[in-house]
């Protein structure tokens, strides 16, 4: 019996960032034949989902980006390497997500619209990147995270889809939380939480509309051996905690909330919806407002 739908529930857009979790390109490639058990499961359930890639990715397996495509999901870009913008200058960010469009629509035939920075680094201090993606041709970004959180947050911002004053969509990542305490969704964070936990997050708040649920091939992957991952320092044993029973929280969260259309087939109807919150402005020290 499928589970009682939560209040207040709105469907929830499934996204995938495609990304190598290898420390060393000498390891064998783990990732896409995990994304192919993804693209299995979104087939079994008739979700259309939008997969950020990383540029160097479609290049390495341009059989598996066209693959994604012809399963009817969309591409987007996950930076041309998997970098935060913190690290980033503008041009160097402006030649990235050039070549990640290029190559990725000239494999798929479709137009690339959206971008997600790796570790959701979109903050006050990478604000520059919203004028160079729409000058690019982007029409959203999707890295906002709207809480505070252990590496890159933005707390202050929307919960819900929002326009950047050049016009730009935001539909970042959706917040699981109760009261003041709140993750991002996806992730090591809904790997790390018991399911009755989960339930009991999502029931009591659930994700706000047009809220997006991420998840890595890693994230599924049994068998990767371990490492000592950079950021996480002395907390990389938690990116592989939980790693069995996310096929069940996923199953849950599809059959409490149902699935959205991918983000890019979202901006139209969410306007006329009246779904994007006001425009958010940031001020020259980036606090930020409304209008
Ligand atoms: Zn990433």
């Amino acid at each position: 019996m499928p589970p009682k739908r939560p209040r207040r529930a709105n469907p929830v857009t499934f996204t995938v960032d495609v990304e190598d979790h290898r420390p060393d390109p000498s390891w064998p490639v783990r990732y896409a034949s995990i994304t192919h058990q993804l693209l299995d499961w979104f087939d079994s359930r008739a979700i259309a989902a939008t997969f950020f890639v990383v540029g160097e990715l479609a290049v390495e397996s341009p059989a598996l980006v066209t693959e994604i495509a012809s399963r009817g999901h969309e591409l987007a870009l996950h930076n041309w390497r998997h970098e935060p913008l913190t690290a980033m200058r503008p041009a160097q960010f402006r030649d990235w997500v050039r070549r990640g469009k290029g190559v990725i629509e000239d494999l798929t035939g479709a137009e690339v619209v959206g971008f997600r920075a790796p570790t959701g680094s979109v903050v006050p201090e990478t604000l520059w990147c919203i004028d160079v993606l729409a000058e690019e041709g982007y029409l959203y970004d999707s890295s906002v995270v709207p809480t505070r959180n252990p590496l890159y947050q933005f707390p202050g911002a929307p919960q819900q889809p929002f326009r950047w004053p050049n016009g730009l969509a935001e539909v970042g990542i959706a917040v699981l939380g109760i009261g003041g305490i709140g993750a991002p969704f996806g992730g090591t964070y809904i790997r790390l939480l018991p399911l009755p936990v989960l339930k009991f997050f999502l029931t009591m708040n659930p994700p706000a509309p047009g809220g997006s649920l991420y998840v890595h091939p890693h994230d599924f992957d049994l068998d990767e051996p371990r490492w000592r991952v950079p950021d996480a320092g002395r907390l990389s044993p938690l990116l592989w905690a939980g790693r069995r029973s996310l096929w069940k929280k996923l199953d849950w969260i599809h059959q409490a909330f149902g699935a959205s259309a991918p983000l890019r087939d979202q901006l139209h109807t969410a306007d006329q919806g009246g779904v994007f919150h006001d425009p958010l402005v940031p001020t020259g020290n980036a606090r930020l407002t409304t209008t």
